[in-house]
């Protein structure tokens, strides 16, 4: 199937609730750009580099998310560049990020990445901290938290990521019904290629996809 008939087949499955994520890392811009075409509305770029290469072709319709590793020294550049930041897990960053946007009057819209797995070494929150770490966001007068995004381990089998995105649901519904002021509990963002119908049936309404798309990882 072409980039455009999974595109389309996608935007079919997952209907009018659930939003998709094209996950862009290493796709050419005409890649890219195919999904657009075939109605993709959401781009996720995990580098800041790549982001800027496809948006000198594609232009600034498409809502680009960034869905990456955060790093101190391209804040300024992402926060001029992204309509969303699906990563923070951290106060120096959200910190960074608030700065940025106070000189551009721009609030950014973030989700909390949560470590659902609790591993070592891996980026998010860990679980028990999320709400805390939230309410500490929530203080920052240029972000916007919008809910929760969540990779969960590396599996070979998708069933076995229902418990982490079932957590990751559950910390969602917890903290959506603390109404925190500045908090807006919309998007819960999990579920890849192999996990996503999992993610869905978990209670998912927006995945990041990837390889169905474009083909085995390059
Ligand atoms: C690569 C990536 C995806 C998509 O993964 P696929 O398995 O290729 O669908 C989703 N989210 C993040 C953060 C990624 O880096």
């Amino acid at each position: 199937m072409s980039i455009e008939e999974q595109v389309q087949g996608l935007l079919r499955e997952l209907g009018q609730d659930i939003h998709l994520v094209v996950a862009a890392k290493n796709r050419t811009p005409a890649e890219v750009m195919e999904c657009i075409h075939a109605g993709a509305r959401i781009i996720g770029e995990n580098y800041l580099q790549d982001a800027e290469r496809a948006y000198q072709v594609i232009g600034t319709g498409p809502i680009l998310h960034f869905i990456g590793r955060l790093q101190r020294k391209k804040i300024k550049k992402i926060v001029q560049l992204f309509d969303m930041v699906q990563t923070l897990d951290n106060l120096e960053m959200a910190s960074l990020i608030n700065r940025e946007c106070l000189s551009l009057d721009k609030t950014m819209p973030v989700l909390v990445e949560v470590n659902s797995g609790k591993e070592v070494q891996k980026t998010g929150v860990m679980p028990e901290e999320a709400e805390g770490f939230i309410k500490q966001v929530s203080d920052f007068e240029h972000l916007k938290v919008m809910g929760l995004m969540t990779m969960g381990p590396l599996l070979a089998d998708p069933e076995e990521y229902r418990p982490y995105f079932r957590l990751t649901r559950q910390i969602f519904e917890k903290i959506r019904a603390l109404r925190m002021k500045g908090v807006q509990m919309d998007y819960l963002s999990m579920g890849m290629t192999d996990s996503y119908r999992v993610a869905i049936e978990e209670g998912a309404n927006m995945v990041r996809i990837g390889s169905k798309i474009f083909g085995p990882r390059v």
